[in-house]
């Protein structure tokens, strides 16, 4: 098998009471696990196979539409549950807070616009920070899109991902889109955001 499913790195219940077991067991064992033997199937036999899935990203317009489906349903979801963490949450410090600060103003006016992306991105995807030339940037795509893409809006490199797919948050928040993207900022691992960050 090309690709494989990473094991969640803490509990199903240890981001409880912001996100229940019951949607991270599915979502993570059932989801992600079906975006990765999708994926591994519409690339079987192709040179995909011996591809890192970011250089797969990058030159997914080369790709029919089940590569981009699951393959961005791979790297978003790889990338979603390290971005999360128990007792986590709070103002990023450092470089990245400082980053952070510069680009939106305020750690606040950041959280406006990335609540924005995600509550305006129609239907099913992602709201993304990412760099771009440099930049910190706020933006969101459809479905498994991301700004590695060579197709995305804005192009850039991800440093946190908001899954606003309804799988993400329905069994416990119905359609409240909005408390579920509240109780997402006390989960977020800003140590690996920053480490993510300064690796650029
Ligand atoms: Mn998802």
């Amino acid at each position: 098998m090309a690709f494989t499913l990473p094991p969640l790195p803490y509990a199903f219940d240890a981001l409880e009471p912001h996100i229940d077991a019951r949607t991270m067991e599915i979502h993570h064992d059932k989801h992600h696990a079906a975006y990765v033997t999708n994926l591994n199937n519409a690339i079987a036999g192709t040179d995909a196979e011996s591809s890192s899935i970011e250089d797969i990203c990058k030159n997914i317009s080369k790709y029919p539409m089940p590569v981009r489906n699951n393959g961005g349903g791979h790297f978003n979801h790889s990338m979603f549950w390290t971005i999360m963490a128990p007792n986590a949450g709070g103002n990023p410090t450092g470089a990245l807070g400082d980053a952070l600060n510069g680009a939106f103003g305020s750690f606040d006016e950041f959280k406006k616009l990335f609540a924005n992306a995600g509550a305006t991105r129609f239907g099913s995807g992602w709201a993304w920070l990412s760099v771009s030339d440099g930049k910190l940037v706020v933006s969101s795509t459809l479905n498994q899109d991301n700004p590695l893409m060579d197709i995305a809006e804005v192009k850039g490199t991800p440093i946190l991902g908001m899954d606003v797919w309804e799988h993400a948050y329905y069994l416990h928040y119905q359609n409240r889109r909005p408390d579920y993207m509240n109780a997402f900022f006390n989960v977020i691992n800003w140590d690996e955001v920053a480490k993510r960050f300064s690796a650029i």
